[in-house]
């Protein structure tokens, strides 16, 4: 492959415009490399849409290109017609460095995506207060009655490389990586997932649109068996560092998230399970410790409760009622 076709394998409109550090939101980004508009006179929105998967155009000056000329402009000021390409290869060569981690023999692909990999993922992703956090992911946070600020969501980052994890059969035996590039919009939202001893494992995506088809997915290959959502005291209990006198189990990311929030002022240790999370390997939970369960009133719920009840019964359990 030519590296120019490499570029545009590899790179959207939209991820060329992080590159170039240019801001926005919804498709419409500024300054604009060409004029350096950052609006319009009849538009207080940034000038430059993506107009395609790999164009723009510009609102202001009518500028418009691949994503070679958007580089080019804001190199040099004139389109790539007139560049020196040796220097555009260069530039985005240079900006290749960010790749995950290589995927290790050691990594049981059998249970989880690589470790480091899942790591790479939540390490580059946006803290949701970040301004590359879209709106619609803080409205749909802050609409549920959620401060996000010091969780442990984050939102994706659509100008890493998704093509270079490492890739497995999807249902129809396709080959595709282990976290979809598609799976970037699809979900923007992604937590961490820890096993029962405390090691990050896994990551969960969940979605803001209403109309999705699906709201919530495990990586390709991979179920939440055996994984939890933790806020740290959970982490820090898993790993023996921190004994606990309340644990409180919740369902989903949504009641994991809505309780983590609380976890500073009050000194509590917070789980979210999903199905799957609750096997054979029991979470070192205390015996004195109070377990709180809040799974939601329904069947699933309350198969979830009796499963915490068997498996815990040397606690004093309690079983709040939400909704
Ligand atoms: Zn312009």
């Amino acid at each position: 492959m030519s590296w120019i076709a490499e570029v545009k394998a590899k790179h959207t409109i939209v991820s060329a415009f992080s590159l170039l550090g240019m801001q926005g939101r919804r498709m419409r980004y500024g300054p604009c490399p060409a004029c350096g508009a950052v609006r319009t006179a009849q538009d207080s929105r940034p000038p430059v849409r993506a107009s395609g998967r790999h164009s723009w155009w510009c609102n202001a000056c009518q500028q418009n290109g691949d994503i070679l000329d958007l580089v080019s402009y804001s190199l040099w000021g004139y389109s790539s017609k007139q560049a020196d390409f040796k220097e555009l290869k260069k530039f985005f060569l240079d900006r290749d460095h960010i790749k995950p981690p290589e995927y290790k023999p050691d990594d049981n692909m059998s249970q989880h995506p690589p470790q480091g990999q899942v790591k790479w993922l939540l390490d580059e992703a946006y803290m949701m207060d970040d301004q590359q956090t879209p709106d619609e992911v803080w409205d749909y946070i802050h609409k549920r009655g959620i401060n996000p600020i010091g969780g442990s969501a984050r939102c994706a980052n659509k100008t890493l490389d998704h093509g270079q994890l490492r890739w497995v059969s999807n249902s129809s035996g396709k080959k595709m990586p282990w976290w979809p590039t598609a799976w970037v919009n699809l979900y923007p939202i992604i937590l961490p997932m820890y096993d029962h001893n405390g090691q990050l494992r896994s990551l969960h995506g969940r979605s803001v649109d209403p109309n999705a088809r699906r709201k919530t997915s495990a990586p390709l290959g991979f179920s939440a068996k055996g994984l939890f959502f933790m806020n740290q005291k959970a982490i820090h209990m898993c790993r023996g560092e921190y004994e606990p006198k309340e644990v409180w189990i919740v369902e989903g990311e949504i009641d994991f998230m809505s309780l983590e929030q609380f976890t500073d002022e009050e000194d509590i240790t917070v789980i979210g399970i999903k199905a799957g999370s609750l096997n054979d390997n029991l979470l070192p939970i205390p015996p004195n410790a109070k377990i709180f369960i809040c799974t939601d009133p329904d069947d699933a719920g309350d198969r979830y409760a009796q499963k915490i009840i068997r498996q815990y019964s040397g606690n004093t359990l309690m079983r709040v009622r939400h909704g």
